[in-house]
């Protein structure tokens, strides 16, 4: 057993890069351990993530402010805070925040991530219209 205390006092946000579009900043809550990530998110309005894929899966839990998830070939979704969402492996999506709010979410990420291309704001725009 291993327990991950929450974050020292002196311990900065980490801002999110080349795999997200807009400001995106995280706190890791527990590093990669037997397979499980968990990572407090935090999207800036309109800031989402590339799109990507988990090798075994994801879940998402929205704590505050509003957001979108999109698997591809679908209209985004809207999530709230409440919402609970389980991203099967190897399926194609994204998840950020809506234009107009800032979005938090707890996100349980179980294996590796795979990134791939941005959300465009065509793509964005139409998928959430
Ligand atoms: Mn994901």
């Amino acid at each position: 057993m291993q327990i991950f205390h929450g974050r020292a006092a002196d311990k900065p946000s980490e801002s999110r890069g080349p795999t997200f579009t807009g400001q995106v900043w995280a706190d890791p809550v527990m590093p990669a351990s037997g397979g499980v990530m968990v990572n407090e998110v935090f999207f800036t309005p309109g800031a989402r993530t590339h799109w990507h894929t988990h090798g075994q899966g994801q879940v998402l839990q929205v704590k505050a402010g509003k957001g979108w998830v999109c698997v591809e070939g679908q209209a985004a979704q809207a999530i709230r805070p409440g919402d609970t969402v389980w991203i099967p492996a190897d399926e194609r999506h994204w998840h950020g925040a809506a234009a107009d709010s800032f979005l938090l979410h707890t996100a349980i990420s179980v294996g590796g991530t795979t990134w791939q291309d941005a959300v465009t704001e065509d793509a964005y725009r139409s998928a959430t219209a």
